[in-house]
């Protein structure tokens, strides 16, 4: 365990920024919320060198979020912030993130391509194909969120297996379903996918359930599995403990943790 806690952890899911759903109260909203100064203080304390974010500003309220304004305000805020790295976020109902997105993929720490579509509101199914494609241009690493009926894992399965230099995070192992009640979905997808670059993260608050980090491990291999908290929305320190005490090996923690994260960033 000493070992394990000691190891410096890259966190890929991460954000930064105000918490914003008018569903939800004030001090729920405060909770969530984060500037990056408080991100990057807990993932010290989760011992955690690099949180790759994609600002809230781009991905809330849903419907109403504002892409273009979050990636320029991130684009800046990872340069100026040591220990942060950037998903541009990409919406295909606005071109001009594409536009973002291939000017700041450039820039050394932006380090892939955040898409969101139940906060931007499309169906996977229907701009997939063209999210792909672009994402292609690049092989890149693409983060989404995944669970929710717009987002449903077993709809990106044809995608990444027709564009096999793209690398897809399914983000929220664990999350989904019309009533939210199914475990599997991120870790079925991986399994149907046919060149081996999909592969999901645990930054769903889901990761308290015991047996679930250790099951999909079992399922498809620590090296499908890349970690994330969802910082600020969920406590870092917290996301870190569920790997460190996981009935893994220390080898499959050390993947989970760092190593794959690692590859994806030298690769890129
Ligand atoms: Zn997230």
């Amino acid at each position: 365990m000493d070992s394990i806690t000691s190891l410096s952890a890259i966190d890929l899911h991460g954000h930064y920024g105000r918490y914003r759903k008018p569903d939800v109260s004030k001090l729920q909203q405060r909770f969530m919320s984060g500037g990056p100064k408080t991100v990057v203080e807990r993932a010290s304390r989760a011992n955690t060198a690099w949180t790759v974010v994609s600002p809230l500003q781009g991905l809330l309220p849903r419907g109403a979020a504002d892409p273009v304004a979050g990636n320029e305000d991130a684009h800046r805020v990872v340069h100026e912030t040591d220990g942060l790295l950037q998903w541009v976020i990409v919406n295909p109902l606005q071109p001009e993130t594409f536009d973002q997105a291939e000017r700041m993929l450039k820039a050394p720490k932006c380090i892939g391509i955040k898409i969101h579509p139940e906060e931007h509101r499309y169906p996977i199914v229907e701009c997939g194909r063209a999210l792909f494609e672009f994402a292609a241009r690049f092989s890149a690493v693409v983060l989404t969120h995944s669970g929710e009926s717009n987002s449903l894992p077993e709809d990106y399965v044809a995608f990444a297996d027709d564009f096999p230099n793209v690398t897809l995070i399914l983000g929220h192992l664990g999350y989904g379903g019309a009533a939210a009640t199914s475990f599997d979905l991120q870790v079925r997808s991986i399994q149907a996918s046919r060149h081996g670059n999909v592969l999901t993260d645990t930054s769903s608050a889901r990761s308290i359930t015991p047996g679930l980090i250790e099951w999909a491990v079992g399922e498809v291999g620590a090296d499908h599995i890349v970690y994330g908290t969802d910082t600020p929305l969920y406590f870092a320190p917290s996301q870190r403990a569920r790997i460190d005490s996981a009935d893994v090996s220390d080898t499959e923690k050390r993947m989970i943790l760092r190593d794959n994260a690692e590859r994806l960033l030298q690769a890129d």
